[in-house]
């Protein structure tokens, strides 16, 4: 008999993979399936960064590097983060990682442990929870509303805070919701957290270059007084198409970047070294792909969220970042599980019920608009007449 620990049975999932492979088995089937479903862009990495990684391979690069990556790729984010954001960020504190997942599992294997309580956004990226459950610690929900135009309310976030609290997860632009918090929320927020100064902030801004409607970013790291106990989390997976690659990275506070470096050394060692090289050029090539691709979703953004609010019993907030649409569909009469199964099973358009994303996500849907303005309107049209020929369960 094998005794795996405890605390794996506590340790969660991201349903968006299972509906992935139930559409791949779907299609293979011969069924046509759209699939709104997973949250990677439909583009190709720009090729000047695959050259890039091509090319460190012929150079010789085939061996480890530093746990915490290469200096010229630590030294290039905090000259992009100087660039987008005018802030100073020492490379000392900037540490590479295989995907940006890797930075929230680091910091939550930091703070958690049983009796102490982790804040995080739910609706939310599942993962959060999970790896809180996994450690032991309570998991605390923030509920991000629709009403709130799904940005995090400070005074709610603050209130939920007590002296068990070691840990906040903020999000923004978020997934599954598309919203984006304002910056005057994110100063009060700040403000706030004054009074906790033993509350370490974990700041995920995976789809910062993602904002619409002229909208700017608002990064926690402009904040100095609470650089100290932030820790943001970035990557190169959204912003240029680069999924598979797993580049991410992560700013740490001084005193906690050695025990996210240990982390490292005790697991992966360091970060696949062409791909460093790839993230490299990312980072100091031409920025073109990155706008073409976030103005094409904008485009689709429009057309999603119009023909959403077309159909029977749907509400959709129109979404200010990331690239997600969350519709209300409380009115359709279905439950949002059940609605994402049939209509992936019986409409062939893969979507995630809200509930995989947490409690407060009941009533809604998630549905990526990383797929063809053509795929999108043809998924629209499917719906529909889902919606209007098929009664709940
Ligand atoms: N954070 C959020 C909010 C995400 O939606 C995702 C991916 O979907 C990640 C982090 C993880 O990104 P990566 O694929 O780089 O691990």
């Amino acid at each position: 008999m094998l005794h795996i620990v405890n605390s794996f049975s506590r340790m969660g999932e991201e349903n968006a993979f299972a509906v992935l492979a139930r559409a791949t088995e779907l299609q293979r089937q011969g069924k046509d399936i759209i699939n709104l479903g997973i949250g990677q862009p439909d583009f190709q990495t720009p090729e000047h960064i695959v050259e890039a990684a091509i090319k460190a391979l012929r150079d010789g690069h085939h061996g480890y590097t530093p746990a915490t990556g290469i200096l010229p790729l630590r030294e290039a984010v905090a000259a992009d983060l100087h660039k987008r954001f005018n802030v100073d960020v020492s490379p000392d504190l900037v540490m590479i990682v295989p995907g940006g997942k890797v930075t929230m599992h680091m910091a939550i294997l930091m703070f958690g442990e049983p009796g102490v309580d982790i804040l995080y956004p739910d609706p939310g990226f599942p993962i959060y929870r999970s790896m809180i459950e996994f450690t032991g610690a309570n998991p605390i929900p923030v509920p991000i509303r629709e009403e709130n135009g799904f940005a995090f309310s400070a005074e709610e976030t603050l209130s939920l805070i007590t002296p068990k609290t070691r840990l906040l997860i903020i999000n923004s632009p978020a997934n599954p919701t598309g919203g984006v918090t304002p910056k005057s929320e994110i100063d009060k927020l700040v403000k706030g957290l004054a009074a906790f100064p033993d509350v370490a902030i974990m700041s995920d801004e995976i789809y910062g270059q993602m904002t619409y409607d002229g909208l700017q970013h608002q990064t926690l790291l402009a904040y100095p007084e609470i650089r100290d106990r932030l820790i943001l989390l970035d990557g190169w997976s959204k912003t240029y198409a680069m999924t598979g690659w797993r580049m991410g990275y992560a700013i740490w506070p001084q005193k906690l970047y050695d025990a996210a470096r240990k982390l490292a050394v005790n697991s992966y060692s360091c970060v696949n070294a062409s791909a460093q090289f790839a993230g490299l050029a990312a980072l100091t090539g031409p920025q073109d792909a990155v706008h073409a691709m976030v103005a094409e979703f904008d485009r689709r953004r429009k057309i999603v969220v119009e023909g959403l609010n077309a159909l029977p019993g749907v509400r959709a907030a129109t979404p200010k970042g990331a690239f997600y649409a969350f519709p209300n569909i409380a009115a359709t009469g279905w439950k949002a599980k059940p609605l994402a199964s049939a209509l992936l099973e019986e409409a062939g358009v893969a979507t995630i019920g809200g509930p995989d994303f947490g409690v407060h996500g009941e009533g809604y849907i998630r549905l990526s608009y990383a797929n063809s303005a053509e795929n999108i309107q043809k998924a629209l049209g499917r719906m529909n007449e889902f919606l209007v020929t098929r009664k709940p369960d």
